[in-house]
């Protein structure tokens, strides 16, 4: 017996596959084999050697021509478009005087012939020669690799320093990642770490002491390294030291390769990173330092709404969606002068050159939105986004890099708080802005017990009649500096801090109250209802079913009066646990509307999932209505008949004309909400409207 630990040091014995449809042939040819020292397997017929085949390796194939089924030549013709004749050889058994059929076989890329009745020498000569041939080519394509390995690591440049002599040995390739040439170095060390980048030289010079200290089993430093012509390009230094017989240090040695790429280029999506960037921009604000003529722009660019890609269909979509997102940048930039980069996670920017200032830098950022509106399509599913642009125009005042990309970052702040989709050019009042949302965050604390919160009401109106059936709550803050804040500006600080919570069950005390309260004024219209939009963080909280159910129980609405208005791309993040919360609200009896609706996936798959009775169109949509849009009255159009295939209502947001009204109206669209009709408005103004018009 063989053991399996000692199996593995007996030289494999080569293996010959025999294909032969009779058995004796089979037989005696693989005795014959096994007792000249090979290993041998068998096969049967032509279906039975490339089953064979495909299973495991064989060194060698020696193949019976005349076989019922698959022929030899068949069988050999499959097998070549797979292995080359270095790779499996194949010997073909074919009768004597066939002279076509061998020729047939050379053709098809047999490596040899050998012709029955077998000669047993002759056909071991023959298997033997082809083997050798084999291995020879083995080995030569393994020198092969060593010898681009060598050669590769021949790019590196090499360095040698005796510590004794304070002498470094430098190679020429060491001295040409410089761009110098041998006579252009010395010997001393100065030579070296006077060319690094005044901002690695510290670091290197740590990194090597910390070696030679017996801190590290070996030396390795990322360091920038002045060019002949004043650039610089990253190197990767590593290095060992050497010690005499008494512990002593004596030398150290090692390598240098260069690094420009691996430091400098987003793996991902191939584009500078924000190292390269940084750099570029430095260089771009000396120079305009010198001369003013020298203006240029930094574009912050961030993929709204990245967030739900990444978190709802996985990693691996989410740099889909990045890699097109690279790409989309590069055409749109490609022949402005532009540098574009990726400066991590889902922000990139842009470094122009501009000569027409503001103007340029406008029309640039409204190339850049356009750009991404078309569907991506993250794992291969349809996702549409939007981009929002912040720029910052080179100043006298930008001393810094960091501060030039400070302030197009404040500025994309602004063109998301002013709504997504959009460019935004600084000015100073933005960094007032960007302040103002720390005091938010300090101020939202003590809003609610304070009484700062009202709640206005948006009338939602039946398109046909006219009428008010009923009311969307929207949360106001009154602050006592600043007055009316409008709900996208603080509420994202609510839900990122989780005072939300507290806030959203507030709004639902209030807004129920209130409808109760208007119901029992106007005993006519029982129907009404009211909306109250509830967020994300909410819906994560399993405790809101019974706060809900509290709230009706306390206010004495019947559920039927309440709808709760959830925003489409909330529901991603987690669908099952969504879909039983929904359940559960629903079980409540109160309505449920997917808000926004068309922004994110707008994917039927999971809308008749979930138990929605109402949709309500997106306000961007029905704004390119008014615009004349035909794509979105396309899409208004397949979301109408979408909805009645589902039976579900929906709600047109943001109606801003009469004639998108009864644009709407005519295309079927029962109700809608919107300025047209009245903005959300107070207690006692939302009261004369239905005194009025309900
Ligand atoms: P939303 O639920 O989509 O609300 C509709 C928004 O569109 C409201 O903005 C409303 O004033 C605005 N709007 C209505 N008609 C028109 C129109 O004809 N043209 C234009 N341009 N806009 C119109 P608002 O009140 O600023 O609310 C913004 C968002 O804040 C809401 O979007 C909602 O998502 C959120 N929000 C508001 N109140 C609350 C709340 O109490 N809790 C939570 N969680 N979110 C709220
Ligand atoms: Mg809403
Ligand atoms: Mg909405």
């Amino acid at each position: 017996m063989v053991s399996p630990g000692t199996e593995s040091k007996i030289p494999a014995k080569e293996c010959v596959l025999v294909v032969d449809d009779e058995e004796m042939n089979r037989n005696v040819l693989s005795r014959r084999l096994e007792r000249s020292g090979f290993e041998v397997e068998v096969a049967h017929s032509g279906a039975d050697a490339l089953r064979k085949t495909g299973e495991r390796a064989y060194d060698l194939v020696l193949l019976d021509q005349m076989m019922p089924g698959k022929s030899g030549s068949d069988v050999l013709r499959e097998l070549r478009n797979q292995y080359s004749e270095s790779v499996l050889p194949v010997i073909m058994v074919t009768a004597v005087a066939d002279s076509g059929r061998v020729a047939e076989a050379l053709e098809l890329g047999a490596n040899d012939y050998i012709t029955k009745p077998l000669d047993f020498t002759v056909a071991l000569a023959r298997i033997r020669a082809q083997l050798s041939r084999k291995q020879a080519e083995t080995a030569r394509r393994q020198s092969d690799e060593r010898y681009q390995l060598a050669a590769r690591a021949a790019n590196d440049g090499l360095w040698d320093w005796d510590l004794i002599s304070n002498q470094v040995y430098y190679s020429t390739r060491w001295k040409s990642m410089a761009g110098l040439s041998d006579g252009e170095v010395g010997n001393s060390p100065e030579e070296w770490f006077s060319r690094v980048h005044a901002d690695d030289v510290v670091a290197l010079r740590a990194a090597m002491q910390q070696h030679m200290d017996g801190e590290s089993d070996c030396f390795e430093s990322d360091y920038r390294v002045r060019q002949k012509d004043g650039h610089y390009r990253w190197m990767t230094g590593r290095g060992s030291a050497l010690r005499n017989s008494d512990g002593k240090l004596v030398r150290i040695a090692g390598s240098q390769s260069d690094a420009t790429r691996r430091k400098t280029v987003d793996e991902l999506t191939g584009l500078p990173n924000r190292l390269l960037f940084n750099e570029r921009l430095e260089e771009a604000l000396k120079r305009s330092r010198t001369n003013p003529e020298s203006r240029f722009a930094v574009y912050f660019v961030d993929l709204d709404r990245f967030k739900v890609v990444n978190d709802t269909m996985g990693h691996l979509a989410g740099d889909q969606m990045l890699v097109e997102f690279a790409n989309r940048l590069r055409s749109v930039s490609a022949g402005t002068n532009s540098l574009v980069a990726r400066l991590g996670g889902d922000e990139f920017a842009l470094l122009q050159e501009i000569a027409g200032g503001s103007e340029q830098a406008a029309a640039f950022g409204d190339a850049l939105v356009g750009a991404m509106l078309p569907a991506f399509l993250p794992g291969g599913r349809e996702f549409f986004t939007t981009t929002s642009v912040g720029i910052a125009l080179s100043s006298e005042a930008h001393t810094s890099a960091d501060a030039l990309i400070r302030d197009a970052d404040i500025a994309m702040y602004a063109a998301k708080s002013r709504g997504r989709g959009r460019w935004a050019i600084f000015d100073d009042s933005m960094r007032r802005n960007a302040l103002d949302r720390l005091e938010i965050e300090l101020d939202l604390r003590t809003a609610l017990a304070k009484g700062q919160f009202v709640v206005h009401y948006q009338p939602r109106v039946d398109l046909e009649t006219k009428r008010i059936r009923g009311f969307e709550a929207l949360l106001r803050w009154k602050h006592p500096r600043r007055g009316l804040i409008l709900p996208d500006e603080f509420i994202p600080v609510a839900e990122d801090t989780g005072m939300i919570r507290e806030i959203g069950l507030w709004v639902l005390g209030e807004a129920c109250e209130q409808m109760r309260r208007w119901q029992q004024q106007f005993p006519d219209k029982p129907w009404l209802d009211v909306a109250v939009n509830v967020s994300p963080v909410q819906l994560r909280d399993s405790a809101l079913v019974q706060q809900v159910a509290q709230i009706l129980n306390e206010t004495g609405l019947e559920p039927s009066g309440l709808q709760i208005e959830i925003t489409e791309s909330t529901l991603l993040s987690d669908i099952e646990e969504t879909r039983e919360l929904l359940l559960a609200l629903k079980a409540l009896g109160v309505g449920l509307k997917l808000d926004d609706f068309a922004t994110g996936y707008s994917c039927l798959r999971y809308l008749h999932r979930l138990p929605f009775d109402t949709i309500k169109i997106d306000r961007s949509f029905i704004r390119s209505l008014e615009n004349g849009d035909v794509e979105s009255r396309e899409l208004v159009n397949t979301v109408l008949s979408m909805a009645q295939g589902l039976s579900l209502g929906v709600i047109a947001e943001g109606i801003e004309s009469q004639a998108t009204a009864d644009l709407l109206n005519d295309m079927g669209c029962r109700f809608g909400q919107g300025f047209h009709f009245s903005a959300a408005v107070s207690v006692e103004d939302a009261t004369a409207l239905l005194r009025d018009k309900g």
